[in-house]
């Protein structure tokens, strides 16, 4: 199998390369929103969207004009890149998947990528990587980068820059030795295993939320663009860098020991985004329990339950297991004893009790053996020949890896 990974350090520029990294982020920057706002302007006239090798020209002529000549000192490959990104911003909200592409804003995700191996070379030894118009650049090397370069993003955040080399190796699937089990994701508790396991909720955002706010509230006293201002904007920035460090580490701590331990998870296929929509409704259809839900919405984000998803899927397949996503029917309100379908077995949020048979459990973890059934279900179609479109596209094994994992 080809093992695809991206590593990721802290890059220690000097100082006339961190004035380059934010120079060429915000060529990057500029060369999307110049496209976006391009292919706007055309479909306001009526015209055709550029494809690629349209925006391409467009590139050309800007670097051409004088008074977007300095485009030109960017790296050329970066700024393709933009365009390439545009594109696919473009295909995901065709087909569904996001929203329509937005225009970039300074100092939010400012990143750019090389994507051509041979414009980079890693020096591992001597902790330096070469990036074309940058020169070479140390880096926190706190691990060995495994496999061959395929490309490289460079991203800021918190105030520093970032790289992610992207490789490719090819790799043994192990057999994976560990059972089937079915996960709940929820609010009170971030996720409910069906051999009972339980991982407390993330909410990471919680526990910095008030000092965040107390930033922003100081922020906001401040004169704007004062120094004292730049101060407090630098705290504000560094308690959401806090946040989002503390988040990822969770998601991959809690991801790894899954995926480790298990041979065959099964999920809810919740669709995350629509769950995350805006619950304020339209003014012809305004939301229902708008603040309930909100609050909700702000949970699933702050908990990751997508990127959790993400992690599962490709550690899984690391491990040679795989992860199946069945529909989200009636998961909650399934007797797991008797197969009753009730709402009166659910109580409360908290408990589950059978009416008809009387079995009782904490509503999580029934959820999640309901959602191990379901996916034994799923299996079973498949072996019998009976297939069904796969939930997700998640479920990516063959049918010996299934048949393993039933085992
Ligand atoms: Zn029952």
């Amino acid at each position: 199998m080809q093992r695809f990974q991206a590593f990721r350090f802290e890059l220690k520029p000097n100082g006339d390369q961190a004035r380059d990294l934010r120079r060429f982020a915000g060529a990057c920057r500029f060369v999307y929103n110049r496209a976006l706002a391009l292919q706007q302007e055309r479909y306001a006239a009526g015209e055709k969207k550029l494809g690629y090798a349209g925006l391409c020209k467009a590139l050309t002529a800007w670097k051409a004009d004088p008074s977007t000549a300095w485009l030109s000192e960017a790296p050329a490959q970066a700024l393709q890149q933009a365009l390439k990104d545009l594109e696919r911003a473009y295909a995901n909200f065709f087909a569904k998947r996001a929203d329509f592409p937005r225009f970039k804003k300074k100092g939010r995700s400012d990143s750019f990528r090389y994507p051509d191996p041979k414009q980079i070379k890693l020096d591992q030894a001597n902790s330096r990587l070469f990036l074309p118009k940058l020169g070479r650049l140390r880096y926190r090397n706190s691990r060995d980068v495994l496999g061959t370069v395929k490309n490289v993003t460079v991203s800021q955040s918190g105030g520093k820059w970032f790289v992610s080399i992207q490789t490719e190796r090819e790799a043994e699937i192990p057999v994976h030795q560990g059972t089937a089990v079915g996960i709940d994701l929820g609010i009170v508790r971030f996720a409910t295993l069906s051999d009972g396991t339980v991982y407390a909720p993330l909410n990471s955002f919680k526990r910095h939320e008030q000092a965040l706010a107390k930033a922003q509230r100081a922020m906001s006293r401040k004169v704007k663009f004062s120094n004292n201002w730049k101060k407090a904007k630098a705290r504000v920035r560094k308690i959401h860098s806090r946040i989002g460090n503390a988040r990822r580490d969770f998601l991959h701590k809690t991801s790894t020991a899954i995926s480790q331990n298990h041979a065959m998870v099964c999920i809810e296929d919740l669709q995350v985004r629509n769950m995350s929509k805006s619950a304020a409704g339209t003014a012809e259809a305004p939301g229902r329990n708008v603040r309930a839900k909100s609050g909700l919405n702000k949970s699933i984000l702050d908990q990751g339950w997508f990127e959790f998803r993400r992690q599962l899927d490709y550690k899984l397949a690391w491990n040679g297991g795989h992860l199946i996503a069945v529909p989200p029917q009636n998961t909650s309100r399934t007797c797991p004893c008797c197969g009753y379908m009730s709402a009166e077995n659910r109580r409360t949020q908290a408990r589950f009790e059978c009416v008809e048979c009387g079995f009782e459990e904490n509503a999580d973890v029934v959820g999640a053996i309901n959602v191990l059934r379901a996916g034994h279900a799923r299996l079973a179609c498949e072996a019998s020949g009976a297939v069904r479109p796969p939930a997700a596209g998640t479920h990516r094994s063959d049918s010996g890896a299934a048949a393993r994992c039933r085992a």
